[in-house]
């Protein structure tokens, strides 16, 4: 603004919406101006939107200006782990260990690799008390930061305080340096100071690791972050190397939905009137055709983004119905998405040219999300289980065991409570997988009593018969995007046991679930099968001999 520039044009990458991180935002001047464009990147799932987040720092009670009050156009995207462009800069996002869902930021420009890695702590936790060695998750994160000419990283603790703080989502001053050793990385700038640690003790602190560096072929610069401080980088010639075009991408920005086209040709009113309505949550437009003539013409004239068919389509199947759109000769219509609701899916699908298929019966978040991934043509990271083979019969042992919607019992609640001791978790359950829910005979550490089934961790492990372990929920392409793992509890780590009874079906869990990341070494495997059995042993009790 000093410059006199007008308008401003300008990017804001933002990590999470911890408070710490957006602060400034209300006093940004360049936001009030009108004229000016701006573009807010934040971390998608962070429950209610980046923009509601912003408004809600922003509201009467604190602030005289109201976010819709502000002079320029803003527009905010929701990111996921991926890769973007801003002009000529590459951006690359990649969730970071945190309490929050949180994203750090790796730009590359000009053959030059900035990454931004705040908020973060070391996956593992023994790697980073210094006591052992770091887990297939923080060599991850060292690749982030491959060969990066500036990494601005977190270290607000030392060593000795960590310890206190093991779980607070920040990296100890030493992992930091470590890691970005690893990396290859050419100036490593600490930052998120602790809050207590005056500028005389930091600097001590850099001395201290600048001397204690040892000199490799190509030494690693290491200071203090301050505020105002500039960095010049120049391209290094070993560009190729950083090159990391391999990058796992998979997503990019949503773009806005409103923009999207998407076509239902569903006679079955009903079915129609569900998928019509998670459209709608989104803002996708909607057009409606109920026989496969009005499908063939909507899709020779209009532009999609989507076709959704059912098989009980009036006047036709949906699999002819999709054969004849492959063969329309509009570019369009080719690449066109094309899902079909069924019961089940068709050897035949692949062959007519079916992208995919949504299996009833689901819930409408459940289609909402499916449908964003759809459009997006991003993968959709939530999948529901299949049933299991033996679904009737194992309805019918549930039913029989006369435990759904029953009271506390103590003999259920003290195994989740020495579950979530022994495992340090904050929720330990167990769960009964009925017909379209699943209800928790016993809960700890959760308030809710039960959830649709299509959202049910423990839905997949009942196909098994046995543990069944999800390290990081973000990583994993079955749960990533599931609400559970987006918004409340925010699972970043489960293990379930498949309760078995003595008719070999499986009911339900004994699960743990923690908001971070954890591993599960074989003697805590072993243990969690011991107490599921304990579990099974009270089932089994109220069965009728
Ligand atoms: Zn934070
Ligand atoms: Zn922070």
């Amino acid at each position: 603004m000093e410059s006199g520039v007008h308008p401003l044009r300008g990017h804001i990458l933002i990590t999470h919406t911890h408070w710490d991180h957006i602060q400034g935002i209300p006093f940004f001047d360049p936001l009030f101006v009108p004229g000016n464009e701006w573009d807010i990147y934040a971390p998608r799932g962070l429950g209610s939107s980046l923009r509601e987040s912003l408004a809600g720092q922003m509201q009467y009670t604190y602030f005289p200006v109201t976010l819709e009050e502000l002079g320029a156009a803003i527009r905010y995207h929701d990111l996921v782990e991926g890769v973007f462009e801003i002009g000529d800069i590459k951006v690359r996002t990649r969730y970071m260990n945190h309490p929050a869902l949180t994203l750090g930021y790796r730009l590359d420009a000009d053959g030059v690799s900035v990454v931004y890695a705040c908020d973060h702590e070391p996956h593992s936790r023994q790697y980073a008390r210094g006591t052992g060695t770091m887990s297939e998750q923080d060599r991850r994160h060292i690749e982030f930061m491959r060969g990066a000419d500036l990494v601005i990283h977190d270290a607000q603790y030392t060593t000795t305080e960590y310890a206190n703080k093991i779980g607070w989502g920040h990296t100890p001053v030493d992992c930091a340096v470590d890691m970005s050793r690893a990396a290859g990385v050419r100036r490593l700038a600490l930052t998120h100071h602790d809050p207590l640690r005056s500028d005389d003790r930091l600097d001590a602190l850099c001395e201290d690791l600048s001397t204690s560096l040892p000199q490799a072929v190509r030494p690693m610069e290491v200071f203090a972050a301050a505020e105002g401080m500039v960095v010049e980088l120049e391209a290094s010639l070993d560009i190729k190397e950083k090159d990391t075009e391999n990058f796992s991408a998979i997503a990019s920005i949503v773009p806005a939905l409103h923009e999207h086209q998407v076509l239902i040709g569903i006679a079955n009113e009903t079915l129609a009137a569900k998928i019509q309505q998670a459209a709608q949550a989104d803002n996708l437009r909607i057009l409606q055709a109920e026989t496969s003539e009005e499908v063939l013409g909507i899709v020779r004239s209009t532009r999609l983004s989507l076709v959704i068919l059912d098989d009980g389509q009036v006047g036709g199947d949906a699999l002819e119905t999709c054969r004849a759109i492959r063969n329309i000769d509009v570019d369009h219509a080719r690449d066109l998405p094309v899902i079909i609701a069924a019961n089940a899916e068709s050897d035949a699908g692949s062959e007519a040219g079916v992208t995919d298929w949504l299996i009833q019966p689901f819930t409408s978040e459940y289609v909402r999300t499916r449908l964003l991934a759809w459009v997006m043509r991003s993968m959709c990271r939530w999948r529901r289980a299949p049933f299991p083979e033996n679904e009737a019969r194992r309805i019918e042992a549930l039913k029989e065991l006369k435990l759904l919607d029953t009271k506390i019992e103590d003999r259920f609640e003290r195994i989740t409570r020495i579950a979530a001791a022994a495992f340090d978790v904050p929720i330990a359950l167990v769960t009964l997988v009925d017909q379209d829910r699943q209800w928790f005979k016993s809960r700890f550490g959760l308030s809710v009593t039960e959830t649709p089934r299509d959202q049910a961790f423990c839905a997949h492990t009942i196909l098994d018969k046995d543990v069944m372990i999800v390290r990081d929920t973000l990583l994993d392409p079955r749960f990533a995007d599931n609400p559970l793992v987006i918004g409340e509890p925010r699972i970043r780590f489960y293990a379930g046991y498949p309760l078995t009874l003595p008719n070999g079906t499986s009911p339900g869990t004994l699960c743990l679930i923690d908001t971070r990341p954890r591993e599960l070494d074989e003697v805590k495997i072993n243990l969690l099968r011991d107490l599921g059995r304990l579990v099974e042993r009270e089932m089994a009790a109220t069965l009728p001999s």
